[in-house]
């Protein structure tokens, strides 16, 4: 496991701008790659509380040594149950209210919980939590950008593979082993590789279905380097030029492009949602576009911001997102382009490598 330096103070800063813009005295996190984003700590399990003045790390006996050594601020907790350890911390006495992350909580752990803590009230928060990782730092963003350039390489090794005969499985496999051989820790996701008719699923399974001349091969893959993603997709044509497919790829490239160009500081997320769509649907392919724009990278593979119609943040300098217009045309074909991003102050800088013109692969 990589070691990090010191989480940045500025962390716990914005987690305690949260509790007084909420009124509340404490947040427990449950979600570990919050718990890992606030504290440096990269086991599978534990519990985060942080007040006012406190910030206690909670965790079970295989972590507690791990723990220590990881962790700098937060003291250390460990407990052999980990709703009584949480119940515990919490029932100091000191704490009213407490906010926890919604979409980590299960309905099992919130019936215990309220059960066990009585009095003190348990607030249900969401936008503000997924937000707190939008901006990534200049570690971070060395990080995410080491990971693209890890599976651009295996994805460069492996191109060769793709042609006439060759199983969709033989392909996610030995992408896979080269990314892990060119340094990354594990796969983002499970790769997808997704040929002819499959390749109209967005999120294909590979099976043992061979490429064929004339098929649309959509690969969608990312490497993870010291916890951080990378996302990408690619789409290729093999064998023949197909004007359909040459059609649509070059629309979908230019939604693609004009979404980047949008691309700035201050922009909403919804115009960039929009402006793909717009591209799209000028092209009277609309209706196969069945997805959102984008979405955030980093600790997690999708995080905020989300790039979609109903998006309420605001692109900020340092957030890194993916730009993924696609259009699925069924039983037939897809094309999807994903690039990942980083917004700056003025524009915007790709971080994921390969080519993304129209490419015939023989
Ligand atoms: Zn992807
Ligand atoms: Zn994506």
């Amino acid at each position: 496991m990589h070691h990090d330096s010191p989480v940045p103070p500025l962390r716990m800063a914005r987690v305690r701008a949260i509790l007084h813009e909420l009124d509340i005295d404490a947040l427990l996190f449950l979600d570990m790659k919050n718990v890992r984003y606030l504290t440096g700590f990269t086991g599978s399990d534990g519990a985060l509380v942080i007040g006012e003045k406190q910030e206690i790390l909670l965790v079970d006996g295989r972590y507690t040594n791990q723990a220590r050594k990881e962790v700098e601020g937060p003291r250390v907790f460990e407990y052999k149950e980990k709703i009584d350890g949480i119940v515990a911390i919490l029932s100091d006495g000191s704490l009213r209210s407490v906010g926890f992350e919604s979409q980590a909580m299960n309905v099992n752990t919130h019936l215990k919980l309220t059960e066990k803590l009585g009095a003190l009230k348990l607030n249900p928060m969401s936008d503000q939590i997924g937000a707190l990782r939008a901006v990534k730092d200049e570690k971070e963003i060395a990080y995410i950008r080491r990971a693209a350039e890890i599976s651009c390489e295996a994805l460069t090794a492996v191109r060769d593979l793709i042609k006439p005969g060759v199983r969709e499985t033989d392909i996610a496999i030995e992408l896979d082993f080269r990314m892990r051989r060119c340094g990354a820790e594990q796969v983002s996701f499970p790769t997808i590789v997704a040929s002819g008719a499959n390749s109209a699923q967005p999120h294909a399974q590979p099976g043992s279905r061979a490429i064929e001349n004339g098929d649309i091969v959509i690969i969608d893959y990312g490497a993870v380097y010291c916890g951080y993603h990378s996302d990408e997709t690619c789409t290729f044509a093999v064998g023949v030029k197909d004007k359909k497919q040459e059609e649509a790829y070059s629309l979908v490239k230019t939604a693609h492009d004009r979404a980047l160009e949008a691309v700035k500081a201050g922009i909403p997320c919804v115009e960039i949602d929009r402006i793909a769509r717009d591209c799209i649907e000028t092209g009277k392919l609309g209706k196969y576009f069945t997805h959102g724009t984008g979405h955030g990278v980093g600790l997690d593979v999708h995080e905020a911001p989300r790039i979609a119609s109903n998006s309420e943040m605001v692109l900020e300098a340092g957030m890194v997102l993916t730009v993924e217009p696609a259009v699925y045309i069924p039983d037939l074909w897809g094309v999807r382009i994903e690039d990942m991003i980083l917004v700056k102050e003025d524009g915007c800088e790709v971080l994921t490598k390969v080519s993304k013109d129209f490419t015939v692969l023989h």
